[in-house]
């Protein structure tokens, strides 16, 4: 094999001019993007798994109701008494129970009323300017606990600390144990349209017939959540994070004046005597339609409207089995339809939809038909849809609960409605009821982290709109809708793994990060089909059980063995945009025509190329001819001698030795029809994140290019990488369908210039890939033994 001298480029030489940099300051280029955030997780134990999925000790409490209340609606006042039955399945004695009183949210003395900043501006409304006094108006507001006793009857201690309270057990409750006690109590329902605080539940009133809509919703006195991570949940409610609770079975009564119409939780235990023969006769038919069947009509719920207030009251009565809530709305204006899904494990659900006749042009067309779409989508992601009934109800605000929903989707006073209206009533139905799954089965704690069901659940109401409607304008979810929000000022930004309460931007970091972030993990890192295996797998995993965060990161990683640590980080921990910039190609073509062997004899085998003025010095003092090839001990000297660490400068030979092993026809034919393309990158953004390249050609057909993220792996900063093509490029542009949520789209195209610069071609040994730089510059003969 002949020894040649080959031209040295002078890229070659600037790469290893960066390698010595990095080498000097590390944490310059490799910060910790991709390093393991095992220590920001939940340290697994016997409860929750380093896998992700609950431990072989995991527990969770489990909480009965037996309620039976009344509405006056002359007072709008909500009387009622509630036996509890509290299992304790945990590993501890418990000698206190806190319940939640969120109604209290609406106190005059709420935290809620004054913990946000305020400031004045030029025009002030009415409203703005009733906020900044004080709220003794609202005094008859929050919940009266009027009597707390035991199974038999003893009165208990209690001690309310605002929308929470403690009841003091007359002896410790034992692991296995449960313990009964009963809480009677009253509140009037807040005017959820024309209150400052504004409320979950309460009343709309309809001046026009002297009509309400009532949404009954976060009524009663709850438990709050006891479980293995925190103990008693301790955070109070202010109204954002909604909230967490203990799954149990209901049994709930309400009376009310008989011309109301009730849409619950749960199963109806008494049709028999709330609705009459052509109602049920109707229901029968609706269970086994696969369309919507008129229950109540328009016309019939028009008469109700209009007629004179019933001074008569009935009972309806609902159970609901393993739910972790129970909510209810009542109106004198509701029309009613129903239509049966059957879901994937072949069980029944009636989907149902009630509503004004405000509403009626939308709901009446698509509220059920969307009911019945949302749980076929997401039953596929997650299990199949364990309820009896599915249920959305009009009111003017929305708000979701296990079974229920309460979705605005209103028409123009004539009647018509515009495409939008439409669309955003179905978005509302969808992502309402989609709640079913995340939080209300998939029950994670809602007051802490607001992504975990608001993104989870965006996300999969992106994919049920998609499949609705293929042109469906959706919101949120694509890549594209998270720009404007992620390019904002860092000052304005949080990361997703940021409680409720503290969210700046709620609906784009609950709502729209979230969901774009899970989207760019299905398309573009992780592929369908890994993607869907695994978060099918966090809902199978973790249906009617608490979930964290870790457990989510966890089982997404362990069920599709892709480790997306580095994804956690940037995209749920951190608050850089994705922004990478095609700063500059270069075009190479293989120089074939000059002949590498003729400039060997050109050229003097040695060459000095001293490194610095200490190295310049030794060699002159000492100038040897050597051959490192025969001389293995010369390579073990410098390899502990690291001259870069001193060298104000580096000026390298631009001489190599190298051994050739292709014929120059061989050469031609498997180097030189390419076209070499060095494309360098800067991540501007600082979120690292998968290249997608397209490549544009000479004979306009076109190519994509799928790197992974990983490839800033080992430098989060800037990026060199070259792509070999058989055809001429005439155009690159980076993330060509806008799936990556890049922030500016500027710096992603490039034209490519007329002309490729020539390099030759040489071979590289395969052990000179395995030596040290300054092994490398020894074989090149850039350095001179002393
Ligand atoms: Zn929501």
């Amino acid at each position: 094999m002949s020894k040649i001298i080959v031209n040295v480029l002078l890229l070659v030489s600037f790469c290893l001019t960066s390698t010595l940099i990095s080498a000097q300051n590390p944490e310059s280029n490799h910060g910790n993007k991709f390093e393991q955030i095992d220590n920001l997780l939940w340290p697994p134990n016997t409860y929750r798994g380093a896998d992700g999925a609950p431990g072989p000790d995991y527990w969770q409490q489990k909480v009965d109701y037996k309620i039976e209340c009344s509405l006056d609606t002359k007072e709008n006042k909500l009387t009622g008494k509630e036996t509890i039955t509290y299992h304790n399945n945990s590993p501890n004695s418990l000698r206190y129970l806190w319940l939640q009183l969120d109604e209290n949210q609406h106190a005059p003395d709420a935290d809620n009323h004054i913990f946000n900043s305020s400031s004045m501006d030029e025009t002030m409304s009415e409203q703005e300017l009733i906020r900044l006094e004080n709220y003794n108006y609202l005094d008859k507001f929050g919940v009266n606990i009027t009597k707390i006793t035991g199974a038999t009857g003893t009165k208990l201690s209690y001690n309310i600390n605002k929308t929470m309270m403690r009841i003091d057990l007359p002896k410790p409750l034992k692991p296995g144990e449960k313990y009964v006690f009963n809480i009677d109590w009253n509140y009037y329902l807040i005017d959820r349209m024309n209150t400052p605080s504004w409320g979950r539940g309460g009343y709309e009133y309809f001046e026009d017939n002297g009509n309400y809509i009532y949404t009954v919703t976060q009524w009663f006195p709850r438990l709050c959540v006891y479980n293995d991570v925190e103990g008693w949940q301790n955070k109070q409610f202010t109204g954002r994070g909604e909230f967490a609770l203990q799954f149990g079975d209901y049994d709930v009564k309400m009376t009310l004046p008989d011309d109301y119409v009730i849409a619950s939780t749960g199963s109806c235990q008494n049709y028999a005597q709330v609705l009459s023969s052509e109602e049920r006769k109707r229901l029968e038919s609706a269970k086994k339609s696969d369309k919507p069947v008129q229950i109540v009509t328009l016309d019939e719920a028009l008469a109700v409207e209009k007629g004179t207030r019933s001074t008569k009251n009935k009972t309806w009565h609902f159970k609901a089995k393993n739910v972790r809530d129970f909510a209810w709305g009542a109106s004198t204006k509701f029309a009613w339809d129903a239509q049966n899904y059957r879901n994937g494990a072949g069980q029944d659900v009636l989907c149902m939809s009630y509503y004004g006749k405000e509403a009626y042009p939308i709901y009446n067309r698509y509220s059920t038909k969307a009911v019945a779409h949302t749980l076929k989508v997401y039953d596929r992601y997650s299990i199949p849809y364990p309820y009896p009934v599915a249920i959305s109800v009009e009111a003017a605000n929305g708000m979701e609960y296990p079974m229920i929903s309460f979705n605005p989707g209103r028409a123009e006073e004539d009647g018509t409605y515009t495409e939008r209206a439409k669309m955003a009533c179905i978005s509302v139905v969808i992502h309402e009821v989609g709640h079913n799954y995340y939080p209300m089965i998939i029950n994670s704690d809602e007051r802490k982290w607001s992504w975990m069901d608001e993104g989870l659940n965006t996300f999969v109401q992106f994919i049920a709109e998609q499949e609705f409607d293929n042109n469906y304008k959706s919101r949120r979810g694509p890549a594209e809708g998270a720009i404007s929000y992620m390019k904002q000022n860092k000052n304005r930004l949080e990361p997703i793994m940021t409680n409720s309460d503290n969210i700046i931007g709620f609906g784009a970091n609950a709502y729209m990060k979230p969901a774009t972030a899970l989207n760019i993990l299905r398309e573009t890192v992780m592929g369908r089909e890994l993607f869907d295996f695994a978060f099918a797998e966090y809902g199978r995993r973790w249906a009617f059980k608490h979930p964290t965060p870790t457990d989510f990161f966890r089982t997404m990683e362990e069920a599709s063995g892709v480790d997306l640590d580095w994804f956690w980080k940037g995209w749920f921990y951190g608050i850089d945009a994705v922004d990478v910039s095609l700063d500059s190609i270069k075009w190479y073509k293989a120089d074939l025509v000059n002949d590498p062997k003729k400039e060997v004899r050109e050229r003097e085998r040695v060459v000095t190329a001293p490194f610095d003025h200490i190295t310049k010095k030794r060699n002159k003092e000492a100038q040897m001819e050597f051959d490192v090839d025969k001389d293995p001990e010369l390579v073990d000297y410098y390899t502990n001698f690291k001259p870069w660490e001193t060298a104000d400068s580096i000026i390298y030979s631009k001489t190599y030795l190298y051994d050739e092993t292709f014929t120059k026809e061989e050469k031609e034919e498997k180097f030189g029809t390419k076209n070499y393309y060095e494309l360098n990158f800067t991540n501007v953004g600082g979120l690292v994140t998968p290249l997608i390249i397209e490549w544009t050609f000479k004979d306009g057909t076109k190519q994509i290019d799928r790197i992974p993220a990983e490839v800033w792996r080992k430098n989060e900063n800037t990026l060199r990488k070259v792509f070999v093509k058989e055809k001429e490029a005439t155009a690159i542009i980076l993330d060509p369908y806008k799936e990556t949520a890049d922030v500016d789209v500027s710096n992603n195209l490039w034209p490519i210039k007329e002309l490729p610069t020539r390099f030759q071609v040489f071979k590289k040994n395969r052990s000179e890939k395995q030596l040290n730089p300054m092994q490398k510059a020894i074989k090149r003969g850039e350095i001179i033994k002393p």
